[in-house]
């Protein structure tokens, strides 16, 4: 099996894409270690779920947007082994607004929640790969990061500056054998998107060629893969999973 006992954090890992990609790791042999920040019933219910699969998922409330939560987070998911194999940086929130109306608050916890985990995750993870020289980290961006999205200036900054993020670290970490990516999503039936108004999804739906609302299962499948030996020469890149919006 691909993953068989290989060490994989998934920040966000207990709900929607992040929930899925958690299952799909622990499914192919994996010791998951799923990050959330306070739904304790989500998390609960994730790691029975998982006790019928090869691998194994233990959840882990850390609040990823600060140093001492990720790095709290790490030295969990290492404690045992010392390494780390994967990381994939997934949490995330929105609190859509026109930006002149928009409260500095509603900012703030956007960039901090999306934004700041990638540097203090990669931090504390990378150190933990770089003593084998081996690792791959994949990060969820968003399609409002590539081509904007009216109402989500602060989302869209966050999720165009993982991109770029990305591919910085990919270029720092390719020489020491730890492989960077992301994953651009499209619209996906997560909680974090069951508020939308129905004209809303029915929009991004006909802007898609598939025509159809995205499954976490699906961005799960491109994480796999990113994280994989299939792909062993693919570095700073984005794998777009929208259903063909883009
Ligand atoms: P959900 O709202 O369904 O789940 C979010 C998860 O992130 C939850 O497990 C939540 O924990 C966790 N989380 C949030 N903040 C923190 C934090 N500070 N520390 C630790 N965990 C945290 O989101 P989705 O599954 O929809 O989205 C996952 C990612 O995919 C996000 O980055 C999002 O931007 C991105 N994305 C989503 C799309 C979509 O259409 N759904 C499209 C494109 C990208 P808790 O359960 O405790 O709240």
């Amino acid at each position: 099996m691909e993953f068989q006992d290989a060490v994989v954090v998934v920040t966000g890992g207990t709900r929607g894409i992040g929930r899925a990609v958690s299952l799909a790791f622990a499914a192919a042999g994996a010791k998951v270690y799923a990050a959330y920040r306070e739904n304790v019933s989500a998390a609960a219910a994730l790691q029975q779920e998982a006790a019928l699969l090869a691998g194994s998922i233990s959840v882990i409330q850390a609040d990823v947007s600060t140093s001492a939560g990720a790095g709290a987070l790490i030295d969990a998911a290492t404690a045992e082994n010392g390494y780390l194999d994967v990381l994939v940086n997934n949490a995330g929130i929105i609190r859509d607004g026109y930006l002149a109306m928009m409260s500095e608050d509603d900012w703030d916890s956007v960039i901090h929640t999306n934004l700041y985990p990638l540097f203090h995750c990669c931090k504390w993870g990378v150190r933990k790969m770089l003593a084998r020289r081996r690792g791959a980290i994949v990060t969820i961006s968003s399609i409002s990061g590539v081509a904007g999205a009216s109402g989500q200036t602060n989302y869209a900054a966050s999720k165009g500056a993982a991109i770029s993020f990305t591919k910085a670290l990919a270029r720092e970490l390719g020489p020491m054998g730890i492989r960077v990516n992301a994953v651009v999503a499209g619209l996906i039936a997560t909680d974090m998107t069951a508020g939308l108004k129905q004209e809303q999804v029915d929009r991004i739906i006909s802007a898609s060629a598939l025509g159809r609302i995205g499954q976490p299962d699906e961005v799960a499948a491109a994480v796999i893969f990113l994280a994989s030996s299939q792909a062993s020469y693919i570095t700073g890149q984005c794998l777009v999973a929208d259903g063909g919006i883009l």
